[in-house]
């Protein structure tokens, strides 16, 4: 079993960096020393999207998981309190986004973590530089490409299995479980992915249109074929400029916007203003961190995010969503981890 899992784990490398240079030096970071034995993993995570597909592969494994930075929280300024260091010394792995998002908590680790943890940069190791997108938002001057693979469910899926192998590697002990865990969270996001391509057909292709405030959907948006019409936050997190509101504007006029989209994080009193100038509606219920429901729930989860945000958006542009809204979320959803203060 155990040699099986390092077989697939080679495998995994070779397509996931398809020999590119750039991407392969960040994929082998998730390669570990060696496995622990005799007392249970101890995981460190950064958002809560991640922290909950490692949640779910970890099931009842007995392994410990802190996540970092918590629900509700802007994860691209986020700073980590000092206690994060003490977290980072004592963790076996670190599982972190990486396409440079959490540069802060990486230098963190980077110092105060064993010369035995791993740290996973799940983004990076799962695609090639050649296919990060770079945006209104993130743009390749800056050197941060969009980092927001997880609202992709194909992504979120690379990231399981990465999370799977890892561990299996790490606490061979454990393995099965691992492997089923992930064969569950694997169908999950299979049905989620599927009721999400029937509620793109009920849009017509030409109302396929985002405009958010936070740009979180440019590798959904290429997924599922919609178009991302613009983002309203620069790079820089602070306001838009008044040329560059007025240029959303037009673009929203030209092209008809239905509805443009604002987050509980980032409250913009700019989406209203543009809502009110087009007459597209400004919805502001997007969550980018902040997993719905109550902890122990089962919408309290990574599919449960996706899926109010995908129901949000489809209905918003007047599309069906029952083939989402009838998704069994699974159950069952572990829901351990805490965040240092
Ligand atoms: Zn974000």
């Amino acid at each position: 079993m155990l040699r099986k899992s390092l077989m697939l784990f080679g495998l995994l490398f070779v397509t996931a960096c398809g020999g590119d240079e750039a991407s392969q030096g960040s994929a082998e970071n998730c390669a570990v020393a060696g496995p622990v034995e005799g007392r249970a993993l101890r995981i460190v995570t950064t958002v809560a999207p991640i922290t909950s597909l490692v949640a779910q592969v970890v099931g009842d494994s007995g392994a410990e998981i802190v996540g970092l930075v918590p629900e509700g929280t802007n994860s691209h300024t986020f700073e980590p309190p000092p206690s994060a260091a003490e977290v980072l010394e004592s963790a076996d792995v670190v599982f972190m986004n990486g396409l440079v998002l959490e540069e802060p908590t990486k230098d963190l680790a980077a110092a105060n973590a064993s010369s035995t943890a791993t740290i996973c940069e799940l983004g990076t190791a799962i695609l090639p530089e050649s296919e990060w997108l770079y945006d209104f938002s993130f743009p390749k001057e800056g050197g941060k490409p969009n980092p927001h693979l997880w609202t992709n469910p194909p992504m979120a899926k690379s990231y399981a299995e990465i999370i799977r192998d890892v561990l299996t590697k790490i606490d061979p002990v454990n393995a099965s479980t691992y492997a089923a865990n992930f064969d569950l969270l694997a169908d999950a996001i299979d049905r989620l992915d599927d009721a999400m391509r029937q509620a793109t057909e009920t849009i017509s292709a030409e109302r396929r249109l985002l405009l958010t405030y936070h740009d979180a959907y440019a590798y959904f948006a290429k997924h599922y074929d919609w178009t991302v019409v613009g983002a309203i936050q620069p790079s820089s997190f602070d306001e838009p400029t008044p040329k560059d509101i007025a240029e959303l504007i037009e673009q929203v006029r030209v092209r008809n916007v239905p509805a443009v989209f604002g987050s509980e994080v980032f409250p913009s009193s700019v989406l209203e203003q543009i809502g009110k100038e087009t007459g597209a509606r400004y919805i502001d219920v997007l969550r980018d961190d902040d997993l719905p429901g109550a902890p122990g729930e089962p919408a309290h989860s990574w599919q449960g995010l996706m899926r109010f945000n995908f129901v949000t958006m489809v209905e918003a542009l007047g599309g069906k969503a029952d083939a989402l809204k009838s998704l069994d979320l699974v159950p069952a959803v572990r829901d351990t981890a805490f965040y240092p203060q």
